[in-house]
Formats: C-alpha cells, sequence, structure tokens
C-alpha cells in the first residue's frame, strides 16, 4: 500500500464505497496500532531496568494490556454459569500457591482455537475451544494449576527482562511482548490476525516443564488425581493428530507435547503417587459446562472456517460460519466471524448486518464496535462510525488505533478540525506504520504539521 494511493482515500469516502482492500487496510490498521501503541503508553515499557518486572508492574500489565488481549479473543463467553464455575475452580487453587495475594481472575473467551494463557499478575483466560475439549474437572485444574506455574515463577518478568535486552539493541522502538501462555494452541495463527496478538509471546521450555511441575503440585493440593495433567497434554498431542492441517502450526509451537505428558506421568507416579485415587470430577465437570458443551457444533463449525480462512478459502470459510449460525444464530463469536469473512469477499453491506447483529447481541464486547464502525465508514457513514468508535472507547480505553478511526470518519464526514485532532492524538498516543503515514500527510496537507 502506498502512500500516493491511501491519499485518496477520504475523497473515495465522500464519493462512493470504499474498496474492500480499503476496508481491510482500515481494519487491520486499527488492529495493528492498538496492539502497539496500547504496549508503548504502558508504563512497563518505559522506564524499565532490564532485569523483570516489580511486582507492582506485574499488576499493572494485567490492568492495562489484558482487557484488550480478552477483547481479541472476542471477550468472555455470555454464560454467567460457566466463568463463574472456571472462577470458583480457580479461587480455591490460587490460595494453595505461593503467590495467594496476586490478583488472580478467571475468564472463559469467545475464541475458538485452543489455548489458555495468563498475564503477570494472574488474570487468565481459557477459550471455549478448549473448554469443550476438557473431560474432567481434574484437566481443567490441571490447565489453571499450569498458568498459575507461570504466575509464581515469575516468567512473564523474566521474559521481560529478556525481551529489554533484545528491545535495547532497537532503538525507539517500544514493542513490550509481554510474556503470556500461547503453549496449549500453536493453533493460536488460525484466524490470521485476529487469533493470534502482538501481545502474547511464548515461553521456553525451561519455564513450560516449570510450568507444568507447579501446576500438578497445585492441583493435587487441591485434591485432584496428578493424572489430570498427563490427559491434559495427551489430548493436546491427539488434538493435533486429528487435525493434520493443524499439525505443522502445532509442533511449531508445542513441540514437546511428547515429552510433557512422559514427565506429567513421571511425577504422578513417583512424587505424587497417592493423589492418584482422588476423583478426577467427571461429572461436575460436564454438568457445569453442559450450557457450553451443547454449542461444540458451532464451535467446531467456528474452528474450521478459521482455519480456511487462514488458507484465504473464503467460500468454504463462509459455510462453515453458516453451519456455526444454523446451530447457533445468537452467537456472538459466529457472527462477528460471519462478518469477517464477508469483508475478506468485498461484501461490505451483508458483512454490516452481521457485524450489527454482533452488537446487539453482546453490546459490551468491544470488538463488533470498530468492525460496524469501518463498515459504516465502508457505507459512507461516517457520523454514525465516529459513534461505533466512541463506543468501542468507552467500553476499551487506551487503544489509541482508535483515534486514527476516528480520524478517518472525521475527514470522511468533512469535519477537518476534528480529524486533524484525532490524527494527532493518534501519533502522539505512538502510532506507528502506514496509519501514522497517513495521519502525518492529512496533517501537513492541512497546514497543522510540516
Ligand atoms: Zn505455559
Amino acid at each position: 500500500m502506498e502512500n500516493g494511493e491511501l491519499a485518496g482515500l477520504p475523497r473515495r469516502l465522500r464519493r462512493n464505497r470504499l474498496t474492500r482492500r480499503d476496508v481491510l487496510w482500515l481494519f487491520g490498521a486499527g488492529v495493528a496500532a492498538g496492539s502497539l501503541a496500547g504496549c508503548a503508553t504502558s508504563p512497563v515499557t518505559g522506564e524499565r531496568i532490564l532485569v523483570g518486572m516489580s511486582e507492582e508492574e506485574e499488576r499493572q500489565v494485567d490492568r492495562q494490556v489484558a482487557p484488550h488481549q480478552f477483547s481479541q479473543d472476542m471477550g468472555p463467553v455470555q454464560d454467567e454459569a460457566v466463568n463463574r464455575y472456571v472462577a470458583g475452580l480457580g479461587d480455591r487453587m490460587d490460595d494453595l500457591t505461593q503467590r495467594p495475594n496476586m490478583p488472580y481472575s478467571y475468564r472463559v473467551l469467545n475464541a475458538n482455537y485452543i489455548n489458555a494463557y495468563t498475564f503477570p499478575g494472574g488474570a487468565m483466560g481459557v477459550t471455549r475451544g478448549i473448554m469443550t475439549e476438557l473431560d474432567s474437572e481434574a484437566e481443567l485444574a490441571a490447565l489453571l494449576g499450569h498458568e498459575m506455574g507461570h504466575v509464581n515463577a515469575r516468567h512473564a518478568a523474566q521474559r521481560q527482562g529478556q525481551q529489554m535486552l533484545a528491545q535495547a539493541a532497537v532503538a525507539g522502538l517500544t514493542i513490550a511482548a509481554v510474556a503470556t501462555d500461547s503453549s496449549w494452541g500453536g493453533l493460536a495463527a488460525v484466524g490470521g490476525e485476529i487469533g493470534a496478538s502482538a501481545l502474547l509471546a511464548s515461553y521456553s521450555r525451561d519455564n513450560e516443564r516449570e510450568a507444568d511441575a507447579l501446576g500438578q503440585d497445585y492441583m493435587v493440593k487441591a485434591g485432584y488425581p496428578a493424572s489430570g495433567m498427563t490427559q491434559l497434554h495427551g489430548l493436546l498431542v491427539r488434538e493435533a493428530k486429528e487435525t493434520p492441517s493443524l499439525l505443522e502450526t502445532m509442533f511449531s509451537t508445542h513441540p514437546m507435547s511428547g515429552e510433557r505428558v512422559a514427565n506429567a506421568q513421571r511425577l504422578a507416579e513417583t512424587r505424587h503417587a497417592a493423589s492418584l485415587k482422588a476423583n478426577p470430577k467427571r461429572e461436575r465437570y460436564m454438568d457445569s459446562t453442559a450450557s457450553l458443551r451443547r454449542l461444540k457444533p458451532a464451535i467446531d463449525a467456528c474452528k474450521s472456517g478459521e482455519a480456511a480462512m487462514a488458507r484465504k478459502q473464503l467460500p468454504q470459510a463462509q459455510g462453515d460460519f453458516a453451519r456455526a449460525l444454523a446451530v447457533a444464530p445468537r452467537d456472538y463469536p459466529s457472527n462477528l466471524l460471519m462478518a469477517r469473512c464477508l469483508v475478506a469477499q468485498g461484501r461490505q453491506k451483508d458483512a454490516l448486518r452481521y457485524a450489527d447483529a454482533a452488537r446487539s447481541i453482546y453490546p459490551q464486547e468491544a470488538q463488533a464496535h470498530k468492525l460496524t464502525g469501518v463498515l459504516q465508514l465502508a457505507e459512507r457513514n461516517p457520523g454514525a462510525a465516529v459513534q461505533s468508535f466512541e463506543q468501542f472507547d468507552r467500553l476499551l480505553p487506551g487503544d489509541p488505533g482508535i483515534a486514527f478511526l476516528k480520524g478517518v470518519s472525521y475527514e470522511g464526514a468533512g469535519n477537518q478540525r476534528a480529524a486533524a485532532e484525532s490524527y494527532a492524538r493518534f501519533l502522539r498516543s505512538g502510532g506507528q506504520g502506514k496509519p501514522a503515514e497517513y495521519s502525518m500527510s492529512r496533517l501537513k496537507a492541512w497546514g497543522y504539521a510540516r
């Protein structure tokens, strides 16, 4: 995308509809700018010493960064009972850790891929994609225990120290890749920029080993059989084998699954042998997640659709999302994904219908407001787009990418002054890349900058 081409964007906005490329660019620009600049304003990045984070900084990362990642994973599921169930188990277990006073919090996320992660202060997310694969409460305890292991061993703080060393070489670049856990699912890559996040980085193998061992300690203390950890890893290995299309991604980020099964089994049979008689609470898991598991056909269809989108097989992806919607017409992720799939095919009007549906289904979740805003821009309705972006800002403050999108909307509406203010705000908050070039080109053209 060349600057010359970009310069015509708002004119096209006023005269005719934006092209598919414009819409994709706007949407992508917002996402990327948001991820980067959200971090750039974090106090964690500014005055960093090279040896990690203080506890207060760990807590701050959770407060400032975690909400953005959770929203990229389409927010917590709108199933209070399921969220309460997972949080209840987490609350019981985190009292048994070495850092019981960290601000742990738990939610099941709307993402369909198989993953779980934690931020350094203990803000954790478990995807609905993995929840519907687990077989017992003991496996869920193993999953949460492993994440608690990262928090307690302060792996993120260690990684942060290493990140800073690497960054010191790259002057002026403040991408704080906060180390969180993407070790469960190499499947994060499915869905392109939507599933995978600039906010997530992976831990080292040693970190993973240590988190597994700690997690197993915690789950045993909480009264579960240590074999739950073995089964959890076995499940992930099986999943990779049953989904050959995902094999490559899975093994590139998750190469030690076989080794982790063996380690967990060895510890279960030695250190934790006494725990093996404990009840894995299979029935309780099944009862507590029944409502979520009823959605499994829709979740699987979404998973398949996201994989198809990553392969650029858009009609096939659309078919998958249609299947998901046939099972669960009021499913927020299915509507949002269908909208994104239609955007990718240049069908902006149809996409807007689904984005609009998504936002009425789950008005508290920010992503649908952003996508709706971009599509309203495409449909020559910049005034409505401003409203959508403002709503996004209220729900999820601290994403400067939104300032850029507001700038484009104001410019489209012919409000040059408000547009200039938004572009300037975007640049001040550390906006980078093409959106920054574009913002600067407008400020120059209007005489606000030289
Ligand atoms: Zn991990």
